[in-house]
């Protein structure tokens, strides 16, 4: 239910029904004099932001109103999952404002892999996705790893200017976030924010010296995402916490792979050849002949092939097949918000199935 009472802190109109929107506060606050939804709640309390997600015109709205201010645009996406946490577009939107790309959760890649390399290699995918960068960071918000130097790179970019830090839910903005409060307003009171006009949609701002701020804007959903197939356990078991072990596998022409009951990787034709898996290394995969693959699945979803769990099976998207023919060497098929699988050699077909509405796309390897 919707009340027409506004947030103390920020002026959003409170509701009670979901937590994950914006304005939401239990209804035992309603009874009090001033009531403050849950999410200033937090950062008054605990110096903590919570994340809130948007709708798509919401975002689109915020994204226009950036291009109207002098700022720099930090815009983060998350590392394991690039592809399916980009936000098309964000170029148009910010008119002449820089933008630093920062990847987050560099802690999840293999520790052999060349941070130099990868950095070009962000570099580069921005380049075809119409993106130039001023400059590409990785970070690991949740272990803390070059939030330090991001920060002095985002003092040096700003100029004196407003930052804003935009990016889609899940890529750990609000994890960011609260790192940067810890390290640039320490105690300090960060519950002010600000509203573009025209809009409904609350900002965090966290102040900086010069009397400017860094401001968190909410994340948008990407509705391509595995997450949104999976409830919450499921999710914890294909979101990787720790870093990757990349799995090989030497495959014969024909013989598939199962990713849980999630996804499923045929390899169809091209000689014998291995690949390697880039998956949560909680997801337990199962290799069967492709010609026994349709019957195993039926059969078996949901029980050998887990998640989703037997419960949930029903509720689960039929398995989508994209078909591709890798020309290129060292080329990545991606499962948004799953991982990928690294084809090392030209020449070979083959098919991934992922959930109807989750992303299926080919790139260069990212590794
Ligand atoms: P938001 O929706 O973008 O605000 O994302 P959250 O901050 O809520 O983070 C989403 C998930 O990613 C949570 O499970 C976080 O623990 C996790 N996460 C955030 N930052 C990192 C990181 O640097 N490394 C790893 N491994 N996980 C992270």
């Amino acid at each position: 239910m919707k009340h027409d009472i506004s947030c103390i802190g920020c002026g959003v109109q409170i509701q009670t029904e979901n937590k994950e929107k914006l304005g939401y506060a239990p209804s035992s606050a309603l009874n009090k004099e001033e009531i403050i939804c849950q999410r200033c709640f937090r950062l008054k309390h605990y110096n903590e932001v919570q994340d809130v997600s948007l709708t798509d015109q919401d975002f689109l709205n915020i994204l226009n109103k950036l291009g109207e201010t002098d700022s720099l645009i930090v815009k983060v996406i998350d590392i394991f999952d690039f592809n399916g946490s980009w936000l098309p577009g964000l170029h148009r939107f910010v008119g002449h404002n820089p933008i630093l790309l920062i990847g987050n959760k560099v802690d999840l890649l293999p520790k052999s892999v060349n941070k130099n390399k990868l950095i070009n290699w962000m570099k580069s995918q921005a380049k075809e996705l119409g993106l130039r960068p001023i400059d590409v960071l990785l970070v690991s918000s949740t272990k803390g790893i070059q939030i330090q130097d991001a920060l002095s790179q985002i003092d040096q970019y700003r100029e004196g200017r407003d930052v804003y830090v935009v990016g889609c839910t899940n890529v750990g903005k609000s994890t960011f976030i609260n790192r940067v409060i810890k390290e640039v307003a320490g105690g300090q009171d960060v519950i002010t924010t600000s509203h573009f006009p025209g809009t409904t949609l609350d900002m965090i701002e966290i102040p900086l010296d010069d009397g400017k701020a860094l401001i968190d804007t909410p994340g948008i959903i990407n509705h391509h995402q595995m997450a949104h197939f999976v409830d919450k356990q499921d999710l914890k078991v294909i979101t990787p916490k720790k870093e990757i072990k990349p799995k090989v596998f030497q495959l014969n022409e024909e013989q598939t792979l199962f990713f849980g009951g999630l996804a499923r990787f045929d390899y169809i034709k091209g000689g014998r050849r291995s690949i390697t898996c880039y998956l949560s290394n909680e997801i337990s995969i199962h290799r069967t002949k492709l010609e026994n693959a349709d019957a195993l699945y039926k059969n078996h979803v949901g029980e050998m092939l887990q998640p989703p769990r037997a419960n949930d099976v029903n509720e689960f998207p039929e398995l989508v097949r994209h078909e591709f023919m890798i020309k290129e060497a060292k080329t990545d098929i991606v499962i948004s918000g799953l991982g990928w699988i690294t084809v090392n050699d030209a020449g070979a077909k083959v098919a991934a199935y992922a959930p109807k509405g989750v992303g299926v796309m080919l790139r260069k390897s990212l590794i």
